[in-house]
Parts: C-alpha cells; structure tokens; sequence
C-alpha cells in the first residue's frame, strides 16, 4: 500500500481511501447494507494497509456511519481514521442544529473523536446554511477540544467561491472531484491547483466518477485492453496517483473483487508511462463523445423527491442506451425500476436540482428519459 505522509496530518495515510457510500447492498434498488459481504470489503482493506474510511451523515439512507461502527469498532480506535460530514440540507431542510448533528453523528459512529470532519458538499448556498448556523465556530471549538483532528469541507461549487473559502477560513484539508475526465471538463485542475498552491492536502473525491471510467464504452475500453489486462479503473485511479498534493483517493467500493483490483493498483503503484498517458487522452476523447448525462449516483437527489423518483437508476439507464444506441435494451433496463419510481412521476418541482453536486438539470433530463421510454 502507498501511504501520504503530510507533516500537517502528523500520521502516514493511505493513499486508498474506503468510501462507504456504496457498500454491497441486500437488494438492488434499496440502500439496506449486506453486512456480513460489506465487513469482509472492510477486512480485506484494514489487511492490505488501508487505514482511511468515509462516510456521512446520509450515506446509505443514513445508515452507513452506524456501519462505520460496527464494522472498525472491531478494531483499535488508533488503528484507523475515521471521516465524516457535516450536512448542510439537514440543517436546512429539518431543523437541527450543528451541535446536535455532531453529537448524534459521534454516538452512531461509536467514537470520542473523528480524525477527519467535513463540511459536507458545499457551494455558496450551502455555506450560507453553515454560516447561518456557526458551523465552522462550533467545529473550530470541537478541533481545539480534540474531538476533531482535522477539519475541511468537501466541495462541489464554482472555483471563484471555492478560492474565497480557502482564504476565509483555516481548512486542515479539502476534498475534491477529481479523474481525467473532470481535469479538463470541469476544470478539476484549477481547484487542484488553488490547493497546491496553499499547502493544503487534497482528498480525492470521485476518481472513477461513480464507476462510469470503470464500465466507459466499448471505444473507451478497447483502448485499455489493447495495453493489457487491468482494468480501467485502475487506470483512473493512477491518473490522481501522480498528483503530489493528494492525501487519500476515496473509492466506493461494492464488491469484494473491486477491493482486490484497488489494492493491486495501490500496491504495485507504477508511475503512468507515456504510452498509458496517451491511452487515458484518447479513451476520454472517446468516452465524452457518448456520456450522455453526467451522474455520479451518488443519490443526495432521492430523498429530496417528493415524487420518489429513483432519479440515478433512470439516468443510469439512459447513459447505457447512450453507448449502444439500443432501444430495447434500454427498455428492458429500464422496466426493472419499478413504475412508480421511473421518470414519468416527476412533477418538476425541482427539489432535486439544489441537491445535485453535478448540477444537473434532472426535471430537463428525466423527460428525456422519459420519452425514450415511451
Ligand atoms: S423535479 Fe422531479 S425528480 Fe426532481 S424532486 Fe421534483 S419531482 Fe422529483
Ligand atoms: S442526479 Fe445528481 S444528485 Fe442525483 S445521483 Fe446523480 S449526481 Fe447525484
């Protein structure tokens, strides 16, 4: 395993991070965790050198962080870091208080303390909800109490507010999307560099944006299997491998072979070589000419549908029927979500839309899906 090693966070970090927001689930389409399967996901990292998870506050329906305690509970408290976020839209949408989500957040993770807390998906709105509320007093207050080791914000806004930020506040750390499609697409590398630029460690967010640099498209891929058999994502990931101001690169691991191939990338570790380099260019050429609607499924839109549309799963159908251009594998795809949750529910409210970190305008796109659909 690769390890950080930031004179900042004072301890040897891997550079593979456990995101638990996509933990192996009992059945496809809810967010129940299989625990027995998601606890040897664990074990074989906490084995292979792994010592940095995430979670937060609504990860799987709000049940990952209590995951998160079960599953490192059974280990050493100094043996692992532990990560999580403060949620803007809950203390908006419902009320509550910084105060009262950081102590509920502190007994569902069974802990005393967290190694590393973030603001979670911030943007001006969000950071508006956060200063209504003295969040980042309160935390600075709980850091200087050592219940938080190391504070920073996750970040999903534009780069002329995320620069203000850094010199606003003091931030132990920040998280960002990062992969070799954002880089340039989004301007990733901008962000990156506002990072670099002040000393402050990147967490990596996204690096094989929600699977999609893994699955790619038939061009995308044959371009990697004509250098060998690893797997695209592995090349996603060594692409943020080689940038020096990252602290950990968090994957969202769901299957017990998903945490083998990344741990196989993260050991053996070998710098890109001219010709992968190439590889990456032309396989994102390739890629963005059919990647038709940017989700990442992360799922912070679902809950906020008044409708209960599975808003990812509709999407995620949709950019399957953009690679192959086949109708009725769409159809059949898309007959698994059932009726009340596909595209045709929504009511365009548009609730969903503040919610998503990939600004997406999911009423426009739904009626997309929609009328593929019929
Ligand atoms: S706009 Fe549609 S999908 Fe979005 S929250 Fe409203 S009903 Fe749900
Ligand atoms: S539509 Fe946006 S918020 Fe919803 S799952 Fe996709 S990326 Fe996330």
């Amino acid at each position: 395993m690769q390890y950080s090693n930031f004179d900042s966070i004072g301890r040897k970090i891997s550079k593979l991070g456990f995101g638990l927001m996509r933990l192996p689930k009992l059945r496809d389409g809810e967010e129940t965790i299989d625990r027995e399967e998601a606890f040897r996901l664990v074990d074989l990292a906490i084995k292979s050198g792994v010592n940095y998870f995430d979670t937060a506050y609504v990860y799987h329906g709000g049940d990952s962080e209590a995951f998160a305690k079960e599953a490192l509970g059974r280990y050493p408290r100094d043996s692992y870091c532990l990560a999580t976020k403060l949620p803007g839209w809950v203390i908006k949408e419902k009320g509550k208080h910084t105060e009262e989500l950081f102590n509920e957040q502190l007994e569902k993770c069974g802990v005393d303390y967290f190694d590393f807390y973030l603001l979670h998906a911030v943007n001006r709105d969000v950071m508006a909800v956060f200063e209504g509320d003295n969040s980042y007093e309160y935390l600075k207050k709980q850091k200087e109490a050592g219940k938080i080791k190391h504070l920073g914000f996750s970040y999903h806004g534009d780069l002329e507010f995320f620069i203000e930020l850094l010199d606003k506040y003091e931030w132990d750390f920040a998280q960002l999307q990062i992969n070799y499609y954002d880089w340039e697409a989004t301007d990733a590398k901008s962000y990156y560099k506002a990072l670099e630029e002040r000393n402050i460690p990147c967490i990596i967010m996204e690096p094989v944006r929600g699977g999609s640099l893994h699955t790619l498209n038939e061009d995308a891929k044959k371009v990697f299997e004509e250098l060998g058999d690893a797997s695209a994502a592995s090349y996603a990931l060594r692409y943020d491998l080689e940038l020096p101001a990252v602290l950990t690169i968090l994957s969202g691991m769901s299957t017990y072979e998903q945490v083998e191939d990344n741990i196989k990338t993260f050991t053996e570790a070998k710098p890109l070589t001219a010709e992968e380099k190439e590889a990456i260019e032309k396989a994102n050429v390739l890629f963005r000419q059919n990647f038709a609607i940017p989700c990442t499924d992360c799922k912070y839109c679902v809950e906020t549908c008044p409708a209960g549309v599975n808003i990812p799963a509709c999407f995620t159908a949709y950019n399957e029927y953009n690679k192959t251009r086949d109708t009725e594998d769409f159809k059949k795809e898309y007959a698994l979500i059932p009726d009340e949750k596909r595209a045709h529910n929504c009511i365009e409210c548009g609730a969903c839309t503040k919610h998503c970190p990939q600004q997406i305008k999911i009423p426009d796109q739904l009626k997309k899906v929609g009328k593929l659909a019929k």
